[in-house]
């Protein structure tokens, strides 16, 4: 999985969302600014048309939950939108799954935003001309999630 930002920055700059939590909010969590990093898998010629949200806390500077998310409803996968079992997750992961399920991803548009990310990322993995194919050769293969080679669906 490559995140989004790395690929396009400009991009990700406008376009990476963050949920702000006050005091008193219906999810039962810390107060606390939440950003979305989406992420992606950079196999060329797969198109597992999924994304991956890491829930970054702002007051903790750390990952506190790993979403993986489908765009659309897989026969193979029994839930849509499920907390990664092979990335980082902490006491807080089932609430923010609630947060980003159930409302997060209600929102169309930004849901639409996502599947443009998906697809400009593919493009780029896809076209070996692609300007961010340099990015892509420089990443480490410890970047690549276990996941993505060891199942049908990366
Ligand atoms: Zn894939």
């Amino acid at each position: 999985m490559v995140p989004f930002h790395l690929l396009f920055p400009e991009v990700a700059r406008l376009e990476t969302r963050a949920v702000i939590l006050l005091d008193t909010n219906p999810f039962s969590l810390p107060p606390d600014t939440y950003g979305l990093v989406d992420l992606y898998c950079e196999q060329s010629g797969c198109d597992c048309r999924r994304v991956m949200l890491n829930v970054v806390s702002d007051k903790a500077r750390r990952q506190v939950a790993t979403i993986n998310h489908g765009f659309e409803p897989s026969p193979l996968e029994p839930e849509q939108t499920f907390l990664d079992p092979l990335n980082p997750q902490t006491d807080l992961s089932l609430r923010l799954l609630r947060l980003v399920r159930d409302h997060v991803l209600r929102d169309e548009a930004y849901v639409a935003r996502l599947y443009q990310h998906y697809r400009m990322l593919k493009d780029a993995v896809n076209d070996p001309r692609h300007p961010a194919q340099k990015v892509l050769r420089a990443l480490p293969s410890l970047r690549r999630s276990p996941r993505s080679r060891k199942t049908r669906r990366h």
